[in-house]
This record gives C-alpha cells, sequence and structure tokens, in this order.
C-alpha cells in the first residue's frame, strides 16, 4: 500500500495549507489504528476531485470564467456530503481538505455519509444577486454528473446560505426533470428545509463546550468568551452562549476586534449589522483593539469560527483561554496544537465542534425522504443527544488512553471508515 515512488502533487508534504494540516492529522492517528493502519492511503487520497469551469454572463454583457470544485473524499460509508464555500481564496487543495474533515466528521457523528466539499474561487460580495444566482447555476449544472441525492449532497459553507440552497436545489430539479428537495440541505423552509438548522452550527458549540466545562468543573455562567469570526457559526454561537450565561468580551471580524469586558450582547450586534449602518467597530459601547491583541484577551473560551490557520505556531503562546471550541474547520495548525496542549488547554477539535450542523443536514435529508417534518424541539433535542454522546466517546477514549481530543475523534472516525472500507473490499 505504499505510494513512495509515485507521489500525486498533492501529497506533497513541502505544500502548505490546510491539506498539509489534514495529512498530519492523519500521520498522528494512524499508531492507534491497529491493523487497520494498511488502509492509510484510504484517508490520504480523495476519492474523486472535478475541477469545473464556470463561464457566465456578467451584468455588463462581458463573459467571466469562474474556477469551481467538487471533491469527494470518500464514500465508503454513504453518499458524499459537506458545503460548498464561495471564497477569492479557495484552491484544490483547500477543498481537499475541507472534504477530508467531512469524512471524519459524519463518521465521528456515526451519520451514514462520506465526505466531500465543493467551492468557487470568487468573492461573491463583487457579484450583483443574478450574477451570484447565474454562477450557483452553472456551477450546479457542471458538478450534477457527481451530485444527487443518494450520491453527494451539498449544503451551505462560507458565504453560501439558503437562498444558494434554493437555486441550487432549483438546476438539478430542472436538470434532472422532477424535483428533488433531498440534493442539497440548508434550503428555505419552504422548500424542504429543516427547521433548527441554521443554527445548529453554533447551538452545537455550545453543547460541546457544555459538556466540556462540566467535566473540567468550569462555570457556564460568567465564563468569557472571545469570538473570531460572526458569520452564520459564530452569530448563532454568540446567542446561545450568551443565553445560557457567557459573556462574550471579545469579537474579531474582517472589519476589526472589539472587546468589552462586561459582555457584547449578541443579538444587539447582529440587529446592528444587519441594517448596514456600521461594522463591527462602530457598534455602540464597546472598546476597539488591534487584531493581535485578540489572542492576548483574557478568557475562559476561545471561539475560533472563521477560516483555517487562524491560530498558528507565533500566536498559540499568547492564548489564555483554557478551552478552545472549533467552530470552524481547521482553525488551528498542528505546531499551534502542540503548544496549546502543552500548557494544558483543551480543543475540542472541529470535527465535534462543529459538527451540528452537518448533524442537522441529515436530519434536513432524512426528513425530505420521508417527507415528514419535525418539530423544532424534536430537532434540538436529537442534535443535543447526538452531540453529548459523540463527545462522551471522544473524551473516554481521550481519557483512557492518553490522546489529544483530536486524536481521539480521530480514532473513532477513522476507524468506522476503514473498517467499512475494508469490508467492502477492492473492485474489481
Ligand atoms: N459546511 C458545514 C460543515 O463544514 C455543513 C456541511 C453540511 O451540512 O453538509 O460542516
Amino acid at each position: 500500500m505504499s505510494s513512495q515512488n509515485t507521489l500525486p502533487s498533492y501529497l506533497n508534504p513541502l505544500e502548505l495549507g490546510p491539506w498539509a494540516t489534514y495529512l498530519e492529522q492523519v500521520e498522528r492517528v494512524l499508531p492507534h489504528l491497529g491493523r487497520l493502519s494498511v488502509w492509510a492511503d484510504t484517508l490520504r487520497r480523495p476519492k474523486r476531485c472535478l475541477i469545473v469551469d464556470v463561464p457566465i454572463h456578467m451584468d455588463d454583457g462581458t463573459v467571466r470564467h469562474f474556477e469551481g470544485y467538487r471533491v469527494q473524499h470518500n464514500v465508503s460509508r454513504g453518499p458524499g456530503k459537506g458545503g460548498v464555500r464561495y471564497h477569492p481564496g479557495v484552491t484544490l487543495s483547500e477543498v481537499m481538505a475541507l472534504a477530508g474533515w467531512m469524512t471524519v466528521k459524519n463518521a465521528a457523528l456515526n451519520l451514514p455519509y462520506g465526505g466531500a466539499k465543493g467551492g468557487i474561487r470568487v468573492d461573491p460580495k463583487q457579484l450583483s444577486l443574478s450574477e451570484l444566482e447565474r454562477m450557483t447555476r452553472r456551477y450546479t449544472s457542471e458538478i450534477g454528473i457527481i451530485i444527487g441525492p443518494d450520491r453527494d449532497i451539498p449544503a451551505p459553507d462560507v458565504n453560501t446560505n439558503e437562498r444558494v440552497m434554493a437555486w441550487m436545489m432549483d438546476t438539478y430539479s430542472m436538470n434532472v426533470g422532477s424535483t428533488s428537495p433531498g440534493v442539497v440541505t440548508g434550503k428555505p423552509l419552504s422548500l424542504g428545509g429543516s427547521l433548527g438548522r441554521r443554527d445548529a452550527t453554533g447551538r452545537g458549540c455550545f453543547v460541546v463546550a457544555r459538556e466540556a466545562m462540566l467535566r473540567l468543573g468550569m462555570e457556564m455562567k460568567g465564563a468569557r468568551v472571545a469570538l473570531q469570526g460572526f458569520g452564520n457559526v459564530g452569530n448563532a454561537a454568540a446567542r446561545v452562549l450568551h443565553e445560557q450565561g457567557a459573556r462574550i468580551v471579545a469579537i474579531q471580524d474582517v472589519a476589526g476586534t472589539i472587546y468589552k469586558p462586561s459582555g457584547i450582547d449578541p443579538h444587539a450586534l447582529g440587529k446592528f449589522l444587519a441594517a448596514g449602518t456600521g461594522t463591527l467597530l462602530d457598534f455602540p459601547g464597546i472598546e476597539c483593539i488591534s487584531n493581535d491583541k485578540f489572542w492576548e484577551v483574557e478568557c475562559e473560551i476561545l471561539l475560533p469560527a472563521a477560516l483555517e490557520n487562524q491560530i498558528t505556531a507565533e500566536n498559540a503562546g499568547r492564548i489564555r483561554a483554557r478551552l478552545i471550541v472549533e467552530g470552524a474547520n481547521g482553525p488551528t495548525t498542528p505546531q499551534a496544537e502542540d503548544i496549546l496542549l502543552a500548557r494544558g488547554a483543551i480543543i475540542l477539535p472541529d470535527v465535534l465542534a462543529n459538527a451540528g450542523g452537518v448533524t442537522v443536514s441529515y436530519f434536513e435529508w432524512v426528513q425530505n425522504a420521508s417527507s415528514f417534518f419535525w418539530t423544532e424541539a424534536d430537532i434540538n433535542a436529537r442534535l443535543d443527544r447526538a452531540l453529548s454522546e459523540a463527545f462522551r466517546a471522544i473524551w473516554d477514549l481521550a481519557q483512557e488512553r492518553r490522546l489529544p481530543l483530536r486524536t481521539a475523534a480521530f480514532v473513532i472516525a477513522c476507524t468506522r471508515v476503514l473498517e467499512a472500507r475494508e469490508l467492502r473490499g477492492l473492485y474489481p
């Protein structure tokens, strides 16, 4: 199973970025997988990578081409599943890493899915609404050859939302000739979306933080939180944490960093930003601090909920939080993780901490398949149970084998993936 002389370019450890982080995380789990480690290349090699050209008519009559991707990292346990990201920094290797993390995340939660991810290299803020729609529809058509309710099910990620999912669902449905709600999740409610989906990722961050704090003897009431990112994940996580008595003392987003030791009200901040009259820095009653100082803020919980590679060897030594809750995918580099673990910090890894989103995506897909819809209370209770149980299994294994939580999560998830791989056998 060795691939030494024929390394595909994406296995090159010199290529930096999230894919290198993912590969390093895989290396760290292999010694704990027993005989299943012979299948390690299954984790190192994405099953299928599709690069698509997305040409569209711009409003000014010109034609522009965007580069789109859909990566199915693994489908051993079920269809591919994972979001679609619109960002100018999207690259194939980033999408590969995000797809790999979806494989691990879905298996850690025991959802009957493999892992996939998609993206377009674009700054969506530069597009008009109709350009965004045309780009989404053409991209969906191009990846239509590999997606489907039983093949691969996209969902929202950075800069995509319910409206984008509605266009994707419609485009796929028009192409196959019948309405197919189960082809994407994170849809608007009126198109078969699920109650509770929008806040699910942020709510999940709260659930796993609560479980960790119970075991660490930490109080939620009055706990200070430093939050990076106030998008879908950060906003919902802040609201739920605030409602449960935590204090959001610092928030960083693209505009800068704000600080308020007595606590920022995330509901009020959300309303302020939605009004469009100013950025985070214009919110009344706060102090602006430098982006660099964010990492030194006195807090019990650090919640990175933006992009990858934010907690690095450069800033990890200054972080004060005891608990790091990875709302984003891949926010911590392996070097930074070593620094944090060495001083006793607890890192709740992305594949657990932000798994609330895909868990409720799974509920949405099940509701679509059965055309029977659940109440919000039922969905939130099932989400809480799924995450608490996954947390307990990972925590207990970490204690028993003295492993970091990320490695414990990877042990549980990769065992499930590789057992499925082995049982299915090689075709032909
Ligand atoms: N984009 C989210 C994630 O990274 C959700 C994926 C999904 O719901 O399929 O987990």
